[in-house]
């Protein structure tokens, strides 16, 4: 038996080089990258070897109008150049015509008001903070959600492999398995603050939530003065074909939720997060209560702003919905997936064997950037200005890739 004993062979290629220097340099947190992106264009990026991927994951669900949209490049840029933090002793135009915006689009234009921050986690620790100023602490989350990486957002995700390391986190809350109307009518009492749900559980693997169901959550709230408060971090900004995945016909009838939070797709990769609050949920937190440097800022803003302008002016609600008929329709065609879930452009599929990490990588090798949620799971967020061109080239590929991952 030989034994290696030279060093390890330097890096060749620039990919590695990164590789080496990323590892001597940031935390490992998220593992070794997967590639080293140095530009993208509309749903394409390109690695620092040269290679176009067609990026199928969005920046996970967040870069709505794909890369270096000229219409985010132009808002950015020029507010930027203009203005671009002032901090919450001001206001500026760009951050009180995206609150009105928001507003709108969630059908509350005088009973809401909207606090901006800078990410999903932000937005949902601002929210917990919210439920806490009805005098209640007991909160009702679902099995299976995804909240954010803070230690409040934390305590509302169930999986325990995030949660074990950094117990105790911030109590009192019960988790009852996602959809089930009985389960969440007995967990909600006349002591619960909130009632938190996904409408789409993402981080799950693209659960959508059975019809009917936010609205039994909604009347199972009021009987006991909670608040109902919906996390659209990942399932908002149009993503579904809908505004908000509430407002979804899929479903079931229309609810009106105390408190939304927004973050992912509604900065189109500029970090924002906001969330609203309607009806007595609008003025839960008072002068004093909550603050944060950045948020809100003109920059982060105009960005929102011209994601939430672009979809509007191209239509891309209507299209983010057909394409993702589409890909579902085609995903599904093959017999090694046993389901497709999801609205619009959040879909999630399960496969017949455990190979959900094996396809990630053949489909990377093949140049289409998708995510696995789970074992056998996954998931794709594009960017809502695929052309269908795009989607006919991953649908073309889509058997070989199983075939090459051995699914
Ligand atoms: C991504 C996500 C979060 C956390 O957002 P960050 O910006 O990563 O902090 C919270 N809730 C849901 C539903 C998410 O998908």
């Amino acid at each position: 038996m030989t034994t290696q004993t030279s060093a390890p062979q330097a890096p060749t290629t620039a990919a590695g080089d990164y590789a080496t220097r990323y590892a001597a340099s940031l935390m490992n947190t998220f593992g070794p990258p997967k590639l080293v992106l140095t530009r993208g264009e509309g749903p394409y990026v390109w690695d620092v070897d040269g290679r176009r991927h067609l990026d199928l994951l969005g920046g996970i669900a967040v870069n709505a109008l794909g890369h270096a949209h000229p219409a985010l490049v132009e808002a950015v840029s020029a507010q930027l150049g203009t203005l671009g933090h002032i901090s919450n002793f001001f206001t500026s135009a760009p951050q009180v015509e995206l609150a009105e915006t928001l507003l709108r689009l969630l059908g509350q234009p005088e009973h809401g008001r909207v606090f901006f921050a800078n990410s999903g986690a932000e937005a949902n620790e601002a929210a917990f903070k919210l439920t806490r100023r009805t005098g209640r602490t007991h909160l009702v989350a679902a099995e299976g959600a995804f909240h954010g990486r803070t230690t409040g957002a934390l305590a509302l995700t169930s999986k325990e492999a995030y949660r074990a390391p950094f117990e105790p986190l911030p109590g009192h809350v019960t988790f009852v398995p996602y959809g089930d109307v009985e389960a969440l009518a007995a967990a909600v009492t006349d002591e619960t603050a909130a009632i938190v749900l996904e409408p789409i559980q993402g981080e799950a693997g693209v659960v959508v939530a059975p019809s009917g169901y936010l609205a039994a959550a909604r009347r199972i709230a009021d009987e006991h003065g909670s608040l109902l408060w919906l996390d659209e971090i990942q399932s908002g900004a149009g993503r579904t074909g809908s505004w908000f995945a509430h407002q979804h016909p899929a479903l079931g009838e229309p609810v009106v939720p105390d408190v939304v939070t927004l973050a992912k797709s509604l900065g189109g990769g500029v970090p924002i997060g906001a969330i609203i609050g309607v009806g007595r949920a609008a003025s839960l937190l008072e002068p004093g209560n909550h603050g944060t440097t950045f948020g809100g800022n003109p920059l982060a803003c105009a960005a929102g702003l011209a994601v939430l302008r672009t979809i509007e002016d191209d239509g891309l609600l209507a299209r983010a919905a057909e394409l993702g008929e589409r890909l579902r329709a085609g995903l599904a065609a093959d017999p090694r997936v046993v389901e497709v879930r999801g609205l619009g452009l959040l879909i999630g599929l399960d496969l017949v064997s455990d190979a959900a990490p094996a396809v990630v990588a053949a489909a990377q090798d093949a140049g289409f950037i998708v995510n696995a949620t789970g074992p056998r799971r996954i998931r794709l967020a594009p960017p809502y200005v695929l052309a269908d061109d795009d989607v006919a080239t991953f649908l073309a590929a889509w058997p070989g890739i199983l075939d090459a991952a051995e699914v």
